[in-house]
């Protein structure tokens, strides 16, 4: 059992800055996300892409905003969970709320704070009968741990940009690296098409098109998949693995089925005090809620974070007073911080 005082499901910006804000405060923090990294949209939608309103920050790219929370938390060494969902929740008799993943993780505290954006990235599956039956045993749609394709015979199929990246990357790992996509060309970028080519000529990749996984054989784990050519017929390639990366899709997903008041599918929020849901001891902050006058940005998020801070301190430390005060003062004489 992880236990902790705040426990965020989601570790998008909005959870990032949570753990600075609950730091100063001197509370733990422990994250849970679905995703194998931290980061939420920024690092899963559009890594690359310019961000021109964050405080402070002309312009910086969504991937290194990511890298920058990190960095500004990693002080108050905050927990994490990554690569499970957080499906389920009982309250405690003491108060407290145990969540519990999809992967069975346990994790304790007295506050929870869904930072869960649009919700839990879920994979799009192909439309395989038996590919549940391997999931986990040889079928994965997301790369957490590159190392365990090593000298492993690996099947990627898609045509965006994870496919392409992960192709080219696991050229080097893997024994053999087969990508298989429906269509001829690529949507991801021009630079990783290329490069694919140039591993295909110099025999490093194998790339099969217009083609599809049609099947997948063995017994309890990946043994072989089939692979189908548009007018052909299967043909029938050993692998260990088969990982189908046809991106992600958000949904709300367990998280609904919590007994918290949903509009819209987003979390409703008392936006006049502290962004606590109507399950009290259970907040919900960034993209995730809704009240009147919502916008869902990030700079939204690291407001809702910092006020709900304050209530869960509250709830943490009954009766305790929490003086304020700023976060630096060096150089104010006179001045101990402590605001009026
Ligand atoms: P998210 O970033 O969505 O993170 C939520 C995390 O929670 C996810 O990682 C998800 O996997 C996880 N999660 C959810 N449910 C569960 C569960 N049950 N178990 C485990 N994990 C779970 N905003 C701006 O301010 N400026 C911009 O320029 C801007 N540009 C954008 C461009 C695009 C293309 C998009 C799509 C959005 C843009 N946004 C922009 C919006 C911004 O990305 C969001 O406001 C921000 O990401 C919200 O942060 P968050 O932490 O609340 O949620």
């Amino acid at each position: 059992m992880i236990t902790t005082d705040i426990l965020i499901i989601g570790a998008g910006p909005t959870g990032l800055f949570t753990v600075f804000e609950a730091g100063l405060l001197k509370l733990r923090c422990h994250l849970i996300d679905a995703l194998p990294q931290p980061g939420g949209q920024c690092s899963e939608l559009y890594p690359k892409k310019p961000i021109y309103d964050i405080p402070a920050y002309p312009e910086i790219l969504a991937g290194d905003l990511t890298d920058k929370l990190l960095e500004q938390c990693k002080q108050f060494e905050p927990g994490f969970t990554l690569g499970e969902r957080a499906d389920t929740i009982e309250k405690q008799d003491d108060g407290s709320f145990v969540v519990t993943t999809n992967k069975g993780t346990k994790h304790k505290a007295p506050v929870v704070a869904i930072a869960g954006g649009l919700g839990s990235f879920e994979p799009r599956k192909p439309l395989i009968d038996n590919i549940a039956a391997y999931e986990d045993c040889g079928v994965e749609y997301m790369i957490k741990e590159p190392e365990m394709y090593r000298d492993k015979n690996v099947v990627i199929a898609g045509g965006g940009d994870s496919a392409l990246d992960w192709s080219i990357f696991l050229a080097d790992v893997a024994k053999s690296v087969t990508l298989v996509h429906r269509r001829n060309e690529f949507r991801g970028h021009l630079d990783s098409v290329e490069k694919v080519q140039e591993l295909k000529n110099l025999g490093k990749i194998d790339l099969i098109t217009p083609a599809e996984v049609t099947a997948i054989h063995g017994k309890g784990k990946v043994e072989s998949v089939d692979i189908t050519k548009i007018d052909e017929e299967p043909v029938l390639i050993e692998t260990d693995h088969f990982i189908p990366l046809f991106g992600l899709s958000p949904k709300l997903g367990p998280i609904a089925t919590w007994g918290l008041e949903i509009e819209k599918n987003a979390i409703k929020v008392n936006n006049a005090l502290d962004y606590q849901t109507n399950i009290p001891g259970i907040f919900a902050i960034g993209d995730v809620n809704t009240y009147p006058g919502k916008l869902k940005l990030i700079l939204c998020g690291f407001h809702e974070a910092t006020l709900m801070c304050q209530a869960a301190f509250q709830i943490i430390n009954p009766g305790k007073k929490n003086v304020l005060k700023y976060t630096t003062v060096t150089g104010v004489d006179g001045f101990d911080g402590t605001r009026k």
